[in-house]
């Protein structure tokens, strides 16, 4: 048996090895809900990402497509409908649909075991780099750790069905074909480097980063240090090909060509030509300016927010309730990419010693880089420093036991040292118990709107729903994971925490306004362009239709008998129990003065479900209590009386009834005890008067403008009249 062979079957042992290691940790989470059922659908799990629920929207749009009609494209609408947003055309709805077409198994099996057979493939590029430097067992030690660190973990795992499970596989696989590309010259790694630009930068657009750090590393090392070699420009020229914008397929074909081109030594007095072609072609099709947008955000970003024409109204943004990204705790950093600390640390050296030993590991500068990154930018980056750093602490643990005087001492100490890394991700794998994004009594509820609804309908509900709503009910939304904008949130916001009647009339309007607005984009696509016009956002547009020039009038006129916008579809209000927790988050995007920014007095909402009955009392927190005999609410030294005091509860036939006690008139505060969800609710007068609330926790809906379809103690869907 010569070597190599011995080599190459060690190879595809390891990565055996690591391959399934790294799906039998994510079972871990399958077994331990096992059997759950408010965590499946259809006889599966569901997902616990809420994004995938986007991606699978496209992929069922695609599959429902093609399944009942060959000729798909003359049949594609009846499947997805203009503008409900559906992503058909992204790279990780196709690759579900293809996947899900290929394989004996139901959609929902599908997408939620993707990411972890996709996400395991890091182990691939993770043995192969480390074969280049002729060390494999600290391939297998990296691929072991790095396949389950914190971070990748955590957002690779069973369901978590998200672009995460390529998108450390793919820079990976480039990273290992540069490698091997710059360590032996072959022309086959000029055509596998461009493709895997080409397959990376389908699967993630804003891959352009991480892949002109790679070019400009590669033309620094050819400059200085090897700069007669032919070979570096001609890789520098196919992946500058690979890397221009455009159309995938046009895009290959010219990779494709130019390889045949680059291989033939006749040609080669003509690579300094073709490089110079490349980069301009590349700034021609457009390939710096998703940077340059990005820089011109960062240096005008003050100028950027001021809107010169309209009104200038001032929205709440989204940035402001998403917990500050930046400065996150030392210890947090480490653990997300190594698992713990003291690894961290050891790992942080070890990458040091091996970039001084092997010299060609500086091209994985550019993935710690941006994992790195995460103490500015956010927890998600760290996970593109995880399989690099995993390389460092694997390659110190093949060195000490290269140390060890036996053949034995050196196989147990490199075991043994590789269990010690591995404990603490296991040990975190073991207590991240995430739940799926919605239960499954949710989900019955949304099943069976989308029997009722059309799918040209509007389901109106806080954007955090709606990409769910989308997959499971096939209608539109205002507001989801990708929409939502100060402007989109308001007229949503508004709607959920204001009266019946001013939410009904809104209701009607944003959704004719929403679907006015998307025709007329396709419709004076050219006009908007020559013309150079602004497209309002609907508030602001309803505004000027109705004829005011302040926002706050037109707002106040919805109590009035307004003309309202011809109906078009239906709309119904999707109100999920599990909104009350962000009830006061929900507030914020329409509790504010649009016209100046100024925030309206915070509404009073708090939730308790963790009271105490001590006889004469209840004590709803630490210094809240409710005199039973007197019925006032103590507020730390406070005493107030109660508006009303109202108690729900559901009978044996799962119909709500309800007690309401007027006590007294004079003062604002509410509270309602939901008996069978064992939950007080505290709330001043507007917020008890608010749509969500009358509908959802009290079902005393107007039935002048409100008709209920679905009414179960998780969600109520009810559908508007007017
Ligand atoms: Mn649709």
């Amino acid at each position: 048996m010569t070597d190599t062979s011995h080599e190459t079957k060690l190879t595809l042992l390891y990565i055996f090895i690591a391959f399934a290691f790294s799906i039998v940790m994510r079972l871990i989470w399958v077994y331990h809900f096992y059997g759950y059922a408010p965590f499946h659908f259809n006889g599966q799990f569901m997902i616990n990402t809420n994004d995938g629920y986007f991606w699978a929207e496209g992929a069922r749009d695609l599959l429902s497509g093609t399944a009942t009609n060959p000729d798909a494209k003359e049949y594609f609408d009846k499947f997805h409908q203009l503008h409900d947003l559906s992503p058909v055309s992204t790279a990780a709805s196709q690759l579900t649909a293809f996947f899900a077409k290929i394989l004996p198994f139901s959609f929902e099996s599908v997408i939620f075991y993707l990411p972890v057979f996709l996400s395991s493939l890091v182990v691939i590029p993770i043995i192969l780099i480390a074969r280049a430097l002729k060390n494999i067992e600290m391939g297998l030690i990296a691929a072991l750790l790095a396949s389950i660190a914190w971070s990748y973990y955590n957002r690779t795992m069973a369901g978590y069905y998200d672009t995460d499970m390529l998108n450390i596989v793919l820079p990976m696989f480039l990273l290992w074909s540069i490698i091997w590309a710059m360590r032996t010259n072959h022309n086959i790694y000029l055509i596998i480097t461009a493709v895997d630009i080409l397959i990376y930068r389908w699967w993630y657009p804003q891959s352009y980063s991480l892949e002109l750090s790679f070019f400009g590393l590669i033309l620094a090392y050819a400059l200085l240090f090897d700069r007669k070699n032919l070979f570096n420009y001609k890789l520098l020229a196919i992946m500058m090909l690979a890397m221009m914008n455009g159309n995938e397929l046009m895009r290959l074909a010219i990779v494709v060509v130019v390889y045949f081109f680059l291989r033939d030594k006749k040609y080669d007095k003509y690579v300094f030509y073709l490089l110079g072609a490349a980069v301009v072609a590349y700034l021609v099709s457009g390939g710096l300016s998703p940077v340059w947008s990005q820089l011109k955000g960062y240096v005008f970003r003050k100028s950027v927010s001021a809107s010169d024409k309209g009104l200038g109204l001032h929205f709440f943004t989204v940035m402001q309730t998403v917990r500050e990204a930046g400065h996150i705790p030392f210890e947090t950093f480490a653990n997300r990419i190594s698992g713990n600390t003291v690894t961290f640390i050891i790992s942080l050296l070890g990458y040091m010693y091996l970039l001084y030993k092997h010299r060609i590991m500086l091209f994985s500068l550019p993935l710690v880089g941006l994992g790195f990154l995460a103490y500015v930018g956010g927890l998600r980056f760290t996970i593109y420093a995880v399989p690099i750093l995993a390389f460092g602490i694997a390659f110190l643990i093949t060195q000490i036991s290269a140390k060890m005087p036996t053949q034995k001492l050196k196989v147990l100490s490199m075991l043994a040292l590789t269990l010690i890394i591995l404990y603490p991700n296991y040990k975190h794998i073991e207590a991240y118990k995430v739940p799926t994004v919605f239960n499954a009594d949710e989900v019955k509820v949304l099943t069976a709107l989308g029997k009722k609804a059309n799918r040209e309908d509007y389901v109106i509900s806080w954007w955090d729903y709606g990409y769910p709503i989308r997959y499971y009910t096939d209608v539109k939304t205002l507001a989801d994971g990708g929409k939502h904008s100060g402007s989109v949130n308001f007229p949503v916001s508004f709607m959920l925490t204001h009266t019946q009647e001013e939410a009904a009339k809104m209701a009607r309007l944003d959704v004719e306004y929403t679907e006015k607005t998307y025709d007329f984009r396709d419709k004076d696509k050219k006009e908007i362009e020559d013309k150079n016009l602004t497209i309002f956002s609907n508030i602001e547009q309803m505004t000027k239709d109705y004829g005011y020039n302040d926002t706050n009038l037109f707002l106040k006129s919805l109590h009035s008998d307004i003309k309202l916008p011809k109906k078009t579809r239906d709309i119904y209000f999707y109100l999920p129990f599990r909104m009350i927790n962000i009830y006061p988050t929900v507030t914020l995007f329409s509790n504010l003065n649009l016209m100046n920014g100024d925030k309206d007095k915070q509404p009073f909402f708090f939730v308790s479900r963790n009271f105490k009955d001590t006889g004469t009392k209840i004590q709803l927190a630490q210094n809240i209590f409710l005199d039973k005999r007197t019925s006032m609410l103590h507020i730390g030294k406070r005493a107030m009386p109660i508006r009303r005091f109202v108690v729900t509860k559901y009978d044996k036939n799962m119909v709500l009834h309800k007690n309401v006690q007027l006590i007294n008139f004079s003062s604002d505060i509410n509270v309602i005890y939901m008996s069978d969800y064992k939950t007080f609710l505290i709330v001043d007068e507007k917020t008890y008067n608010s749509l969500y609330i009358q509908l959802m926790v009290l079902e005393n809906y107007n039935k002048k403008l409100f008709e209920p379809v679905i009414l179960t103690a998780q969600a109520k869907v009810y559908k508007l009249k007017i």
